[in-house]
């Protein structure tokens, strides 16, 4: 855009209040912001929105109270930071449930595989759009297990702004000076591998025949999971990590900080923000 053009742009017009109060009230976690910070979130939401487009596929009917809310979680990141980390975002497409997503993969013969996976969110890098299941991010919003379905998606496109999500998103010169690669790197192997271990030793306690449609299976998955820091999903790659981990900070940060200090200190560094009640505090 030229910078004429920019000059000329004007404000998008701002969330009506009803709709920006029902949206907080759907989402505690945003609770902790102050006044000053809930209203520069509801001023970024809708200036994503002017950006964005927010959209309904296979039969979802979008409304302006849905759009508001996947707004907010997108906004909530990048809410010390810039909205042109979003720049590449072709939009946003949400889906009534879980939608399928065809994968290929090569093997070493050189033979193509195909699948279908059912996925309840995806974020396509390199100018692609995030698709989310409204069903899946609709349960998430509360982030009551500190999980959150909206910002681990809109994580992994933050992550991917510099090519394919690896766990370390781009270091931007306004705002991050103090952050080291090398340190980055360090806290996050060393925080990974030792939840890969975690995950190890809860999968050597399951029964060897494990079932998860059986109850007293799915119990015992569920109480050794939540024993966890984070979500067992963290496991699968150093990209899951950082956004599950991202999730956890902006959601319920007190296991992920206790558990690994220096990924929330990071955490806390590179979205600017902190998230622990006993931080605010002091
Ligand atoms: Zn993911």
């Amino acid at each position: 855009m030229n910078l004429m053009r920019r000059l000329l742009r004007r404000p998008a017009p701002p969330i009506p209040e009803a709709l920006w109060r029902d949206a907080l009230e759907a989402m505690p976690f945003l609770d902790r912001l102050n006044a000053d910070e809930g209203e520069r979130l509801r001023v970024l939401c809708a200036e994503f929105l002017a950006r964005h487009r927010v959209g309904g596929a296979a039969g979802f009917e979008m409304t302006d109270a849905i759009a508001t809310r996947i707004a907010a979680q997108a906004c909530l990141p990048v809410l010390n930071l810039t909205l042109a980390l979003y720049d590449d975002l072709a939009g946003v497409i949400v889906y009534p449930s879980a939608f399928l997503v065809r994968h290929s993969e090569i093997d070493e013969a050189g033979v193509v595989h195909e699948w279908d996976a059912e996925m309840a969110g995806e974020a396509l890098d390199a100018g692609g759009a995030i698709a989310l299941s409204w069903e899946d991010a609709h349960a998430d919003t509360i982030c009551d297990d500190g999980g959150n379905l909206v910002l681990h998606e809109f994580v992994h496109k933050i992550d991917m702004r510099d090519g394919n999500a690896n766990g370390c998103p781009p270091f931007l010169a306004a705002f991050h000076r103090g952050l080291d690669a090398r340190e980055w790197k360090d806290a996050f192997s060393a925080a990974y591998a030792d939840f890969c271990g975690r995950v190890d030793a809860l999968e050597a306690r399951l029964p060897r025949r494990f079932d998860p449609d059986r109850d007293d299976h799915a119990d015992l998955y569920a109480e050794l999971a939540g024993a966890l820091p984070l979500d067992p999903y963290a496991a699968e790659h150093p990209a899951e990590f950082f956004a599950v981990a991202s999730e956890a900070f902006f959601c319920w940060p007190e296991p992920l900080a206790t558990a690994y200090p220096r990924v929330y200190t990071l955490l806390a560094a590179y979205f600017r923000q902190e998230t622990l009640s006993s931080a605010q505090a002091s």
